[in-house]
Order: C-alpha cells, then sequence, then structure tokens
C-alpha cells in the first residue's frame, strides 16, 4: 500500500467567527507534523464527534480541523522504530478531533505514541466498531479490578447499560464471569433481553433513580461503572457495599454530583474518574489486548453498527445531537 498525494478528508474550517464544513481534496502537504503516516480504513461517530460536527459546544479547540476521535488503519510510512509500513493501528483520545486532527481522512499524520497496534484477532473494522466507546468500557473493567473487585465479592451495577459504554461494560464482565445489574433509562426496557444475553443478572431503574438518595442507603453494590453521572451516580454511591469502589467515566445524565462525605467515610469506597483521553499507552496497549481476549464475540456482532460515509457525517451529526441515534456509528471514510 503506498500514499496518495491527494486524499479526501471532512474539514472544519472558521472565518470571522462562521464555521464551515466541506469535503476538501487534500495533499500529505497539508497535513501536520508527525512520524507516522497512516491511511484510515475506519473511524467511529462518537457524542464529541457530533457535537464537533454539528457546532454545539466547545469541542474544536482550533481551526482548520479534521474532527474524529478515533481511526484503525494501516501504515504507510514511519520514521519511528516503533512501526513500519503495513502495520495495523488504532488510535483513540490524545485530543485528535479536538487539538489535532482526527479520523473523517482518508489519511492522517500523526504522533508514534499515540498509536497501538492491533492485537491479533482484531481487525480495522472491529476495532472502530468497539471504538472509543468500548475502549473506556475495558477500562472501567481494569479500573475495578485494581481496587480488587473481583467476580466472588458481589453485584456490579451498569449504568446508562443499553449506552455504547455500558453494554460493551455488561459484556465484558458477563464474559469475566461477574453478577451484573443494569440500570437502563425509562423506555429503554426493550433492551433487556439483549442485555440478559450479555450477561445482566438483574435490572433496576424505577423512580427513586431521579430523586436525591439519603446520605446512606441499603448496601446493594460490591463495585460499579457509571456512565450517567448526576443522581443516578448520588445514588450508586450510597448503595455502595463496604469497601466498594466505583468506575465514573460519563456524564450522560449531566455532570453536576451532589453527595455526602458518609460513603467514604462510614463504608470506605472509592470514586475513580476513568478517561480515555489521557490514558497511558501502556493501559491502553493492554486494553485493546484484553478487548480482542475479553469481549465475547456475540457482542461484537451485536453492536452491529451503521456504517456512514463522510457526506453522511453531518446528517448522522445532527441526528446524535438530536437523541435520535441508536447504536454505534461506524464511519467508513473511503466509501
Ligand atoms: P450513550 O448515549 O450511548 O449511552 C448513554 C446511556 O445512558 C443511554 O442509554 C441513555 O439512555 C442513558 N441515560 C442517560 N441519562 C440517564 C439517566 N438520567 N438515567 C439512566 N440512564 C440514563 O453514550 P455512551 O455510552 O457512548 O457514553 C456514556 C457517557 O460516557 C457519556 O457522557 C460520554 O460522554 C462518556 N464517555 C466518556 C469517555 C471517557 O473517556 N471518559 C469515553 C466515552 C464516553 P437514553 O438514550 O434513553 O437517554
Amino acid at each position: 500500500m503506498t500514499a496518495k498525494d491527494t486524499f479526501k478528508a471532512f474539514v472544519l474550517r472558521q472565518e470571522n467567527g462562521k464555521t464551515s464544513q466541506a469535503i476538501e481534496n487534500l495533499t500529505v502537504n497539508d497535513l501536520p507534523e508527525g512520524d507516522v503516516l497512516v491511511a484510515v480504513d475506519y473511524s467511529s461517530l462518537n457524542y464529541k464527534d457530533g457535537m464537533a460536527v454539528a457546532g454545539v459546544g466547545k469541542i474544536v479547540r482550533q481551526f482548520p480541523m479534521i474532527p474524529g476521535i478515533d481511526l484503525a488503519g494501516t501504515v504507510l510510512e514511519s520514521s519511528s522504530p516503533l512501526y513500519r509500513s503495513g502495520d495495523k493501528v488504532v488510535l483513540t483520545g490524545w485530543s485528535v478531533g479536538e487539538r489535532y486532527w482526527g479520523g473523517y481522512t482518508q489519511q492522517a499524520r500523526v504522533r508514534s505514541e499515540w498509536l497501538v497496534p492491533l492485537p491479533a484477532g482484531m481487525d480495522t473494522k472491529k476495532t472502530m466498531m468497539i471504538g472509543t466507546a468500548g475502549f473506556t468500557a475495558m477500562l472501567c473493567v481494569m479500573t475495578l479490578e485494581e481496587a480488587g473487585i473481583t467476580p466472588d465479592k458481589g453485584t456490579v451495577l451498569v449504568t446508562g447499560a443499553s449506552g455504547g459504554v455500558g453494554s460493551v461494560a455488561v459484556a465484558i464482565l458477563g464474559k469475566l464471569g461477574y453478577r451484573i445489574a443494569a440500570l437502563t433509562a425509562p423506555g429503554q426496557e426493550n433492551t433487556h433481553d439483549y442485555l440478559r444475553s450479555l450477561g445482566a443478572a438483574e435490572f433496576v431503574g424505577g423512580p427513586e433513580w431521579s430523586e436525591l438518595p439519603r446520605p446512606l442507603e441499603t448496601q446493594r453494590w460490591t463495585g460499579a461503572i457509571d456512565t450517567v453521572g448526576s443522581k443516578v451516580l448520588s445514588r450508586v454511591l450510597a448503595e455502595m457495599d463496604y469497601l466498594g469502589c466505583v468506575a465514573n467515566c460519563g456524564l450522560a445524565g449531566g455532570f453536576d454530583l451532589t453527595t455526602t462525605v458518609m460513603p467514604f467515610i462510614l463504608r470506605g469506597v472509592s470514586l475513580r474518574g476513568v478517561d480515555s483521553v489521557m490514558c497511558p499507552i501502556e493501559k491502553r496497549k493492554i486494553a485493546w489486548q484484553r478487548l480482542a481476549a475479553d469481549l465475547p464475540a456475540k457482542a461484537l456482532e451485536s453492536i452491529n453498527p451503521k456504517a456512514i460515509s463522510l457526506a453522511d457525517l453531518p446528517a448522522a451529526a445532527a441526528d446524535l445531537v438530536a437523541g435520535k441515534v441508536r447504536g454505534r456509528l461506524l464511519v467508513d471514510v473511503n466509501s
């Protein structure tokens, strides 16, 4: 495979405070500095990308910008000893698509230290089906393991369980033998059969989950993976077992948090934040290897993403931000 002189990319530009977007023909000379040139196969459309493309919030830190917070492809050229032409690689985080050019392009020049070699059993399509959401789910599972939460200890609660992060977290925990409780939003009951097939044993989600709990409630969870935040996280903390651990990575329900010191003092509960953007490279490699090993084939097949092209991005981003999208969106940058 050789580098193309010109290639297509989805570019956001800003002039006089007005943002425009277009699929442009770029040359390799347009690309930023970096020691590895990658032929991109796939990226994915995540909520952050939806906001960037739809111009909602302040995701994009500099213009012009190629959005796309992750990518997977094949190394075309490398001046790094770490990679050779033909190597399959994945990149998530490091602020690509926000501060640095991201994945909505047929060629990307990036820093070798951002890349992870694809583990055996993974291809570029599977990697982006899993995407940043699945990668974050694995980081959350590893965080619980680091806190000593083993399958024999009790039940692990996953919140936002029907979502991108939550459903992969259920699948991984199920494969590892944990007893899992799943919290889904009202109206998501149609996802329960699917989540049960991935390993969920119990479902929660009554009206109390939209109210603030008492400082301490009955102990129910030895571990929790929380993707929702806000009042849901308040209740999770109040219901944790003695020495339980909550891995929180998301704020789908809001970024505020009302709690007391009681769960921390009287039950020794720990609350650990999980971020896929700045995660150290060694941990990234382990997480991708474990996704190849621990994510059941059934879960991977059932991710069943919708494939979209660069031209589909504006409409898909608008739908995503409007909450009209269910499931993963895989961006096939060459279609
Ligand atoms: P999704 O939108 O796919 O899933 C979120 C889920 O949470 C949905 O099923 C949603 O239900 C549910 N939900 C929202 N509000 C509530 C509520 N109040 N009570 C119960 N359930 C609720 O998002 P992702 O799984 O991709 O991401 C989850 C969160 O994690 C996001 O905040 C995202 O920004 C964050 N994230 C963080 C990363 C990191 O590195 N820290 C990486 C990736 C994601 P419904 O659709 O019905 O509203």
